[in-house]
């Protein structure tokens, strides 16, 4: 699997390019800022992008969206239950940010789903409790996990339509199932894995 992560915006939000060293294929999981730079490593890489995959609708994770859709033609997908976030229009004055509000989803996702990157198969583990239509995507040893699960921390639940009842629901019922050796790839900061979670996450103890 090729993977490159790039750390983007305002709010080092990561995103991530994830391809099929096979086929070339590729997706984009949250392209939040910087499309000239995301679109620079995509060509480098050799990848033609099927999708842009996003692990919710805030808008440090899909500021870049438009401008990456319109020069790959990828499709862009996200969770049904994101669809208020998609606008990011709250999240953006609360953060005082203008940004280009990307464009309609061309495929929904729900818990379950898959989506295929040539020989790579991504499994969509629904994960509200950030926002309502929180997604990770797993796949290859690998769980892309946006804001749901940090390296030593977990999502913020203080954005509306956040419940950390639910983040904790679902960090222990979809993450902490799996094991240990499974690389977290986070929205924001390093990679860790659920091993190290499970054991040092000072927000999953008692
Ligand atoms: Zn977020
Ligand atoms: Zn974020």
């Amino acid at each position: 699997m090729i993977l490159k992560k790039l750390v983007v915006g305002p709010f080092a939000s990561n995103c991530y390019i994830v391809g099929s060293e096979a086929t070339k294929e590729g997706m984009i999981i949250d392209p939040g800022a910087e499309a000239e730079e995301i679109l620079k490593n995509v060509n480098a890489l050799g990848l033609s992008i099927k999708f842009i995959v996003l692990t919710h609708g805030h808008i440090d994770h899909i500021g870049a969206v438009k401008e990456v859709k319109e020069a790959t033609g990828a499709e862009v997908a996200i969770h049904t239950d994101e669809a208020k976030s998609l606008h990011g229009r709250s999240l953006s004055n609360l953060f005082g940010l203008s940004f280009s509000p990307p464009p309609p989803p061309d495929r929904w996702l729900k818990g379950g789903d898959s989506i295929d990157i040539g020989d790579l198969h991504f499994l969509v583990l629904h994960t509200p409790g950030h926002s309502p239509g929180g997604i990770c995507l797993l796949g290859q040893g690998v769980v892309f996990c946006g804001d749901t699960l940090f390296n030593y921390g977990i999502g913020r639940t203080d954005f509306p339509g956040s419940s950390y009842s639910q983040l904790m629901n679902s960090i222990y019922t979809k993450l902490m199932i799996l094991p240990d050796n499974t690389v977290v790839c986070p929205g924001h900061g390093p990679d860790t894995t659920i091993g190290t979670e499970r054991r040092m996450n000072p927000f999953l103890r008692g």
